[in-house]
Protein backbone atom coordinates (compact mmCIF):
# COMPACT_ATOMS: atom_id res chain seq x y z
CA UNK A 1 0.00 0.00 0.00
CA UNK A 2 1.49 3.40 -0.76
CA UNK A 3 1.82 6.08 1.56
CA UNK A 4 -0.63 8.55 -0.75
CA UNK A 5 -3.51 5.57 0.12
CA UNK A 6 -2.58 6.01 3.89
CA UNK A 7 -3.20 9.90 3.79
CA UNK A 8 -6.45 9.56 1.62
CA UNK A 9 -7.53 7.28 4.63
CA UNK A 10 -7.22 9.43 7.04
CA UNK A 11 -8.90 12.42 5.26
CA UNK A 12 -11.75 9.79 5.03
CA UNK A 13 -11.77 8.93 9.14
CA UNK A 14 -14.33 9.58 11.01
CA UNK A 15 -12.35 11.11 13.74
CA UNK A 16 -14.56 14.49 13.91
CA UNK A 17 -13.30 16.56 16.94
CA UNK A 18 -16.20 17.99 18.87
CA UNK A 19 -15.99 20.13 21.86
CA UNK A 20 -16.95 17.48 24.31
CA UNK A 21 -16.61 13.68 24.08
CA UNK A 22 -19.32 11.36 23.36
CA UNK A 23 -18.97 8.11 24.31
CA UNK A 24 -22.43 6.94 23.03
CA UNK A 25 -21.05 4.99 20.53
CA UNK A 26 -17.91 3.49 22.37
CA UNK A 27 -16.95 0.43 23.44
CA UNK A 28 -17.46 0.03 27.44
CA UNK A 29 -13.96 -0.75 28.01
CA UNK A 30 -12.63 2.26 25.89
CA UNK A 31 -15.00 4.23 27.27
CA UNK A 32 -13.97 3.54 31.51
CA UNK A 33 -10.45 3.89 30.78
CA UNK A 34 -11.09 7.11 28.89
CA UNK A 35 -12.89 8.44 31.20
CA UNK A 36 -10.74 8.05 34.07
CA UNK A 37 -7.95 9.76 31.51
CA UNK A 38 -10.47 13.10 31.84
CA UNK A 39 -10.47 12.77 35.62
CA UNK A 40 -6.68 13.37 35.32
CA UNK A 41 -6.36 9.81 36.59
CA UNK A 42 -3.05 7.53 35.08
CA UNK A 43 -3.63 5.11 32.19
CA UNK A 44 -1.52 1.55 33.33
CA UNK A 45 0.43 0.14 30.74
CA UNK A 46 -2.33 -2.67 30.52
CA UNK A 47 -4.97 0.17 29.59
CA UNK A 48 -2.24 1.65 27.20
CA UNK A 49 -2.31 -1.83 25.48
CA UNK A 50 -6.29 -1.77 24.87
CA UNK A 51 -6.46 2.15 23.86
CA UNK A 52 -3.34 1.01 20.99
CA UNK A 53 -5.73 -2.00 20.16
CA UNK A 54 -8.78 -0.11 18.86
CA UNK A 55 -10.50 0.34 16.31
CA UNK A 56 -13.74 2.00 14.74
CA UNK A 57 -15.77 4.34 16.45
CA UNK A 58 -13.37 4.06 19.20
CA UNK A 59 -10.42 5.20 17.87
CA UNK A 60 -12.65 8.50 16.99
CA UNK A 61 -13.36 8.64 20.85
CA UNK A 62 -9.72 8.52 22.08
CA UNK A 63 -8.70 10.95 19.59
CA UNK A 64 -11.10 13.54 20.68
CA UNK A 65 -10.27 12.33 24.18
CA UNK A 66 -6.32 13.34 23.42
CA UNK A 67 -7.52 16.07 22.24
CA UNK A 68 -9.26 17.92 25.14
CA UNK A 69 -6.17 16.93 27.41
CA UNK A 70 -4.21 18.84 24.76
CA UNK A 71 -6.10 21.76 25.32
CA UNK A 72 -5.97 21.44 28.78
CA UNK A 73 -1.94 21.07 29.17
CA UNK A 74 -1.30 23.34 26.40
CA UNK A 75 -3.99 25.56 25.40
CA UNK A 76 -5.09 25.89 21.75
CA UNK A 77 -2.06 26.49 20.39
CA UNK A 78 0.80 24.50 18.26
CA UNK A 79 4.44 25.27 17.79
CA UNK A 80 7.16 24.87 15.38
CA UNK A 81 10.67 25.57 15.47
CA UNK A 82 13.24 27.01 12.75
CA UNK A 83 16.08 24.44 12.54
CA UNK A 84 18.58 22.82 10.28
CA UNK A 85 19.39 19.34 10.33
CA UNK A 86 23.51 19.12 9.03
CA UNK A 87 24.12 15.33 9.26
CA UNK A 88 27.39 15.20 9.09
CA UNK A 89 28.71 11.61 8.02
CA UNK A 90 26.32 8.63 6.46
CA UNK A 91 29.13 6.51 6.92
CA UNK A 92 27.89 3.98 9.33
CA UNK A 93 28.83 0.29 10.47
CA UNK A 94 26.27 -0.75 12.95
CA UNK A 95 24.05 -2.57 10.46
CA UNK A 96 20.59 -1.38 11.53
CA UNK A 97 18.35 -3.44 9.77
CA UNK A 98 15.79 -0.62 9.18
CA UNK A 99 18.20 2.06 8.16
CA UNK A 100 18.63 3.10 4.90
CA UNK A 101 21.04 6.06 5.43
CA UNK A 102 24.08 4.40 6.84
CA UNK A 103 26.51 4.02 3.49
CA UNK A 104 30.30 2.13 3.58
CA UNK A 105 33.25 4.03 3.68
CA UNK A 106 33.68 3.67 -0.26
CA UNK A 107 30.35 3.91 -1.28
CA UNK A 108 30.15 6.41 -4.33
CA UNK A 109 27.64 8.61 -2.04
CA UNK A 110 29.52 8.25 0.99
CA UNK A 111 29.70 11.40 3.10
CA UNK A 112 31.75 13.29 6.11
CA UNK A 113 31.32 16.78 6.26
CA UNK A 114 34.03 19.18 7.33
CA UNK A 115 34.25 21.44 10.25
CA UNK A 116 34.22 24.02 8.23
CA UNK A 117 31.04 23.00 5.97
CA UNK A 118 29.52 22.35 9.26
CA UNK A 119 29.99 25.68 10.26
CA UNK A 120 28.76 27.15 7.04
CA UNK A 121 25.98 25.09 7.29
CA UNK A 122 25.07 26.30 10.86
CA UNK A 123 26.00 30.18 9.70
CA UNK A 124 23.77 29.75 6.53
CA UNK A 125 20.72 28.58 9.08
CA UNK A 126 21.28 31.24 11.96
CA UNK A 127 20.95 33.93 8.49
CA UNK A 128 17.85 32.24 7.66
CA UNK A 129 16.49 32.90 11.38
CA UNK A 130 17.46 29.23 13.04
CA UNK A 131 17.63 29.10 16.64
CA UNK A 132 19.07 25.58 16.46
CA UNK A 133 21.28 23.07 14.48
CA UNK A 134 20.20 19.44 15.33
CA UNK A 135 23.60 17.44 14.34
CA UNK A 136 23.66 13.89 13.65
CA UNK A 137 25.57 10.97 11.88
CA UNK A 138 26.55 7.49 11.67
CA UNK A 139 28.85 5.61 13.60
CA UNK A 140 32.24 6.26 11.29
CA UNK A 141 34.60 3.54 12.64
CA UNK A 142 37.53 5.81 11.44
CA UNK A 143 36.39 8.91 13.46
CA UNK A 144 38.87 11.10 15.92
CA UNK A 145 37.80 10.78 19.91
CA UNK A 146 37.38 14.12 20.01
CA UNK A 147 35.29 14.86 16.42
CA UNK A 148 32.08 15.24 18.53
CA UNK A 149 33.97 18.06 20.69
CA UNK A 150 35.49 19.46 17.84
CA UNK A 151 31.64 20.11 15.59
CA UNK A 152 30.78 21.45 19.04
CA UNK A 153 33.40 23.64 18.73
CA UNK A 154 33.43 24.62 15.43
CA UNK A 155 29.76 25.72 15.73
CA UNK A 156 29.98 27.73 18.47
CA UNK A 157 32.89 29.51 17.28
CA UNK A 158 30.87 30.32 14.25
CA UNK A 159 27.59 31.30 15.81
CA UNK A 160 27.71 31.31 19.70
CA UNK A 161 24.26 32.02 20.34
CA UNK A 162 23.06 28.70 18.28
CA UNK A 163 21.73 26.03 20.12
CA UNK A 164 23.01 22.71 19.08
CA UNK A 165 21.31 19.87 19.66
CA UNK A 166 23.20 16.88 18.98
CA UNK A 167 23.84 13.80 19.32
CA UNK A 168 21.66 10.33 19.51
CA UNK A 169 22.13 8.05 22.48
CA UNK A 170 23.91 5.45 20.02
CA UNK A 171 26.58 8.27 18.86
CA UNK A 172 27.21 8.90 22.72
CA UNK A 173 27.76 5.24 23.31
CA UNK A 174 30.17 5.66 20.71
CA UNK A 175 32.14 8.04 21.68
CA UNK A 176 32.04 7.62 24.71
CA UNK A 177 33.95 4.31 24.01
CA UNK A 178 36.40 5.62 21.64
CA UNK A 179 37.33 8.36 24.60
CA UNK A 180 37.87 5.79 27.21
CA UNK A 181 35.39 8.20 29.28
CA UNK A 182 32.24 6.80 30.85
CA UNK A 183 28.46 8.19 29.18
CA UNK A 184 28.45 11.02 32.34
CA UNK A 185 31.70 12.24 31.72
CA UNK A 186 31.68 12.13 27.93
CA UNK A 187 28.41 14.47 28.34
CA UNK A 188 29.44 16.79 30.80
CA UNK A 189 32.58 17.16 28.25
CA UNK A 190 29.73 17.78 25.58
CA UNK A 191 27.69 20.27 27.62
CA UNK A 192 30.83 22.03 28.61
CA UNK A 193 31.90 22.55 25.08
CA UNK A 194 28.55 23.87 23.97
CA UNK A 195 25.74 20.89 23.79
CA UNK A 196 22.34 22.44 24.36
CA UNK A 197 19.90 18.92 24.31
CA UNK A 198 20.22 16.07 23.16
CA UNK A 199 17.95 14.11 20.54
CA UNK A 200 15.99 10.91 22.37
CA UNK A 201 16.48 9.12 19.14
CA UNK A 202 17.76 5.57 18.58
CA UNK A 203 14.95 4.19 20.74
CA UNK A 204 13.12 2.61 17.71
CA UNK A 205 11.03 0.52 20.23
CA UNK A 206 12.85 0.27 23.96
CA UNK A 207 12.28 -3.76 24.03
CA UNK A 208 14.60 -6.28 24.46
CA UNK A 209 13.51 -8.75 21.64
CA UNK A 210 11.92 -6.18 19.13
CA UNK A 211 15.81 -4.23 19.24
CA UNK A 212 17.60 -7.75 18.75
CA UNK A 213 15.66 -7.86 15.57
CA UNK A 214 15.94 -4.37 14.79
CA UNK A 215 19.71 -3.40 16.25
CA UNK A 216 21.33 -6.36 16.69
CA UNK A 217 20.87 -4.98 20.06
CA UNK A 218 23.81 -2.52 19.63
CA UNK A 219 22.81 -0.22 21.66
CA UNK A 220 20.42 -2.49 24.46
CA UNK A 221 17.19 -0.76 26.18
CA UNK A 222 19.02 -0.41 29.33
CA UNK A 223 21.91 1.61 27.43
CA UNK A 224 19.40 3.61 26.19
CA UNK A 225 18.00 3.91 29.46
CA UNK A 226 21.41 4.63 31.18
CA UNK A 227 22.35 7.33 28.57
CA UNK A 228 19.65 9.67 28.68
CA UNK A 229 19.21 9.17 32.43
CA UNK A 230 23.19 10.42 32.50
CA UNK A 231 21.96 13.01 30.57
CA UNK A 232 18.79 14.31 32.67
CA UNK A 233 20.81 13.83 35.72
CA UNK A 234 23.76 16.48 34.38
CA UNK A 235 20.87 18.88 33.69
CA UNK A 236 20.93 18.24 30.10
CA UNK A 237 17.29 18.04 28.31
CA UNK A 238 16.82 15.22 25.84
CA UNK A 239 13.47 14.56 23.62
CA UNK A 240 12.20 11.53 23.57
CA UNK A 241 10.86 8.83 20.26
CA UNK A 242 9.52 6.06 19.23
CA UNK A 243 10.09 4.22 15.98
CA UNK A 244 6.43 1.95 15.26
CA UNK A 245 4.74 0.27 12.52
CA UNK A 246 7.24 -2.50 11.83
CA UNK A 247 7.85 -5.88 13.34
CA UNK A 248 5.84 -4.24 16.81
CA UNK A 249 2.86 -4.60 18.18
CA UNK A 250 0.18 -2.49 20.66
CA UNK A 251 2.07 -3.71 23.65
CA UNK A 252 5.63 -2.71 23.22
CA UNK A 253 4.10 0.68 22.55
CA UNK A 254 2.12 0.69 25.75
CA UNK A 255 5.48 -0.47 27.62
CA UNK A 256 7.70 1.84 25.73
CA UNK A 257 5.27 4.78 26.52
CA UNK A 258 5.25 3.53 30.19
CA UNK A 259 8.85 3.14 30.54
CA UNK A 260 9.72 6.94 29.28
CA UNK A 261 6.86 7.83 32.16
CA UNK A 262 9.07 6.30 34.67
CA UNK A 263 12.02 8.48 33.43
CA UNK A 264 10.27 11.45 33.35
CA UNK A 265 9.44 11.00 37.09
CA UNK A 266 12.92 10.57 37.93
CA UNK A 267 14.25 13.72 36.29
CA UNK A 268 11.86 15.45 34.26
CA UNK A 269 14.53 15.56 31.50
CA UNK A 270 12.18 14.89 28.55
CA UNK A 271 11.20 17.44 26.34
CA UNK A 272 8.49 16.71 23.96
CA UNK A 273 7.96 13.07 22.85
CA UNK A 274 8.07 12.37 19.09
CA UNK A 275 6.28 9.45 17.47
CA UNK A 276 8.16 7.98 14.22
CA UNK A 277 6.21 6.19 12.06
CA UNK A 278 8.26 3.37 9.89
CA UNK A 279 9.57 4.43 6.62
CA UNK A 280 9.46 0.95 4.16
CA UNK A 281 10.18 2.29 0.80
CA UNK A 282 13.71 1.63 0.78
CA UNK A 283 14.60 0.08 4.25
CA UNK A 284 16.66 -3.39 4.28
CA UNK A 285 14.13 -4.36 6.73
CA UNK A 286 11.40 -4.49 4.93
CA UNK A 287 13.27 -4.90 1.60
CA UNK A 288 14.83 -7.94 3.02
CA UNK A 289 12.06 -9.20 4.86
CA UNK A 290 11.48 -12.74 3.03
CA UNK A 291 15.29 -13.08 3.84
CA UNK A 292 15.72 -12.08 7.36
CA UNK A 293 12.43 -14.14 8.02
CA UNK A 294 10.19 -11.31 9.36
CA UNK A 295 7.12 -10.06 9.18
CA UNK A 296 7.86 -6.90 8.56
CA UNK A 297 4.78 -4.02 7.96
CA UNK A 298 4.95 -1.35 5.31
CA UNK A 299 5.06 1.09 8.35
CA UNK A 300 1.86 2.50 10.34
CA UNK A 301 -1.62 1.94 9.45
CA UNK A 302 -4.07 5.41 9.38
CA UNK A 303 -5.27 4.27 12.70
CA UNK A 304 -2.35 3.01 13.91
CA UNK A 305 -1.09 7.11 13.45
CA UNK A 306 -3.56 8.62 15.09
CA UNK A 307 -3.75 6.12 18.36
CA UNK A 308 -0.17 7.00 18.55
CA UNK A 309 -0.03 10.16 18.95
CA UNK A 310 -3.57 10.65 21.10
CA UNK A 311 -2.38 7.27 23.45
CA UNK A 312 0.98 8.77 24.01
CA UNK A 313 -0.87 12.22 24.89
CA UNK A 314 -3.48 10.66 27.11
CA UNK A 315 -0.90 7.97 28.64
CA UNK A 316 1.92 10.77 29.54
CA UNK A 317 -0.64 13.35 30.57
CA UNK A 318 0.91 15.29 33.66
CA UNK A 319 4.41 14.39 33.04
CA UNK A 320 5.40 14.76 29.40
CA UNK A 321 3.38 18.00 28.05
CA UNK A 322 4.15 17.93 24.36
CA UNK A 323 3.66 15.96 21.58
CA UNK A 324 5.40 16.33 18.29
CA UNK A 325 3.66 15.23 14.86
CA UNK A 326 6.56 14.55 12.31
CA UNK A 327 6.18 15.88 8.98
CA UNK A 328 9.02 14.00 7.70
CA UNK A 329 7.15 11.28 8.50
CA UNK A 330 3.58 12.01 8.19
CA UNK A 331 3.42 14.47 5.39
CA UNK A 332 2.61 17.59 6.12
CA UNK A 333 -1.04 17.00 5.63
CA UNK A 334 -1.22 14.14 7.72
CA UNK A 335 0.95 16.52 10.37
CA UNK A 336 -1.59 19.03 10.71
CA UNK A 337 -4.44 16.93 11.59
CA UNK A 338 -2.34 15.00 14.32
CA UNK A 339 -2.45 18.37 15.57
CA UNK A 340 -6.14 17.29 16.56
CA UNK A 341 -5.31 13.90 17.87
CA UNK A 342 -3.07 14.96 20.67
CA UNK A 343 -0.11 16.85 19.02
CA UNK A 344 0.60 19.97 19.95
CA UNK A 345 4.31 20.93 18.25
CA UNK A 346 5.17 19.89 14.27
CA UNK A 347 8.90 19.78 15.26
CA UNK A 348 11.36 21.75 12.89
CA UNK A 349 11.33 23.45 9.53
CA UNK A 350 14.73 21.15 9.40
CA UNK A 351 16.35 22.71 5.92
CA UNK A 352 17.87 19.42 4.83
CA UNK A 353 16.02 16.53 5.55
CA UNK A 354 18.16 13.52 4.60
CA UNK A 355 17.55 10.37 7.08
CA UNK A 356 14.47 9.96 6.03
CA UNK A 357 14.03 10.49 2.58
CA UNK A 358 17.27 7.91 2.53
CA UNK A 359 14.88 5.68 3.44
CA UNK A 360 12.35 6.54 0.80
CA UNK A 361 10.73 8.95 2.41
CA UNK A 362 8.72 11.08 0.13
CA UNK A 363 7.91 14.66 2.11
CA UNK A 364 10.88 16.70 0.80
CA UNK A 365 13.98 18.29 2.78
CA UNK A 366 12.41 21.63 4.41
CA UNK A 367 8.68 23.15 5.07
CA UNK A 368 9.06 27.08 5.47
CA UNK A 369 8.03 28.53 8.87
CA UNK A 370 5.22 30.42 6.73
CA UNK A 371 3.87 26.67 5.87
CA UNK A 372 4.26 25.65 9.13
CA UNK A 373 2.07 28.56 10.64
CA UNK A 374 -0.61 28.11 8.08
CA UNK A 375 -0.67 24.11 8.98
CA UNK A 376 -1.30 25.16 12.58
CA UNK A 377 -3.90 27.89 11.68
CA UNK A 378 -5.64 25.66 9.62
CA UNK A 379 -6.12 23.11 12.02
CA UNK A 380 -8.21 25.79 14.09
CA UNK A 381 -5.06 26.52 16.71
CA UNK A 382 -3.20 29.56 17.06
CA UNK A 383 0.60 29.23 16.00
CA UNK A 384 4.14 30.30 17.62
CA UNK A 385 7.70 29.46 16.88
CA UNK A 386 9.68 28.04 19.65
CA UNK A 387 13.21 27.19 20.73
CA UNK A 388 14.51 23.71 21.55
CA UNK A 389 13.15 24.12 25.03
CA UNK A 390 9.68 25.39 24.27
CA UNK A 391 10.12 28.93 25.19
CA UNK A 392 7.57 31.05 22.76
CA UNK A 393 9.80 33.03 21.06
CA UNK A 394 7.04 34.62 17.98
CA UNK A 395 3.16 34.14 18.22
CA UNK A 396 1.53 34.44 15.03
CA UNK A 397 -2.18 35.70 15.22
CA UNK A 398 -3.40 36.35 11.50
CA UNK A 399 -2.56 35.93 8.16
CA UNK A 400 -0.55 39.14 7.49
CA UNK A 401 1.89 37.85 10.01
CA UNK A 402 2.62 34.66 7.89
CA UNK A 403 3.44 36.62 4.91
CA UNK A 404 6.15 38.75 7.35
CA UNK A 405 7.83 35.33 7.85
CA UNK A 406 7.14 34.01 4.46
CA UNK A 407 9.14 37.40 3.05
CA UNK A 408 12.11 36.73 5.37
CA UNK A 409 12.69 33.01 4.35
CA UNK A 410 15.66 33.49 1.56
CA UNK A 411 16.86 30.41 -0.51
CA UNK A 412 20.26 28.21 0.96
CA UNK A 413 23.10 28.75 -1.44
S1 LIG B 1 20.33 3.87 12.35
FE1 LIG B 1 22.18 5.08 12.86
S2 LIG B 1 23.52 3.61 13.95
FE2 LIG B 1 21.98 2.37 12.84
S3 LIG B 1 22.94 1.90 10.83
FE3 LIG B 1 21.72 3.79 10.53
S4 LIG B 1 23.17 5.46 10.87
FE4 LIG B 1 24.10 3.60 11.75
Amino acid sequence: MNSQVRHSQIANHPTAINASLDLVAVSKPIATILQRALCGEEITEQEGTALFSSSGNDVAAIAQCADIIRQRTVGDSASFVITRNINFTNICYMGCKFCGFSKGKNDTDAQLLSMQEIAKRAQQAWDRGATEVCIQGGLHPDLPADHYRKILQSIKKQVPQMHIHAFSPFEIMFGAKNSNMSYKDFIADLMEHGLGSMPGTAAEILDVEIRKQLTRDKLTTAQWVEIISAAHQLGLPTTSTIMYGHIDAPHHWAAHIALLREMQKQHRGFTEFVPLGFVHYESPLYTDRKKLKLNVRPGPTADENILMHAVSRIMLNGWIDNIQASWVKLGPNYAQQMLRAGANDLGGTLMDETITRSSGGIHGEEILPADMVTMIQNSGLSAYRRDTLYTKLQSYPDRQSVNLIASCSGALT
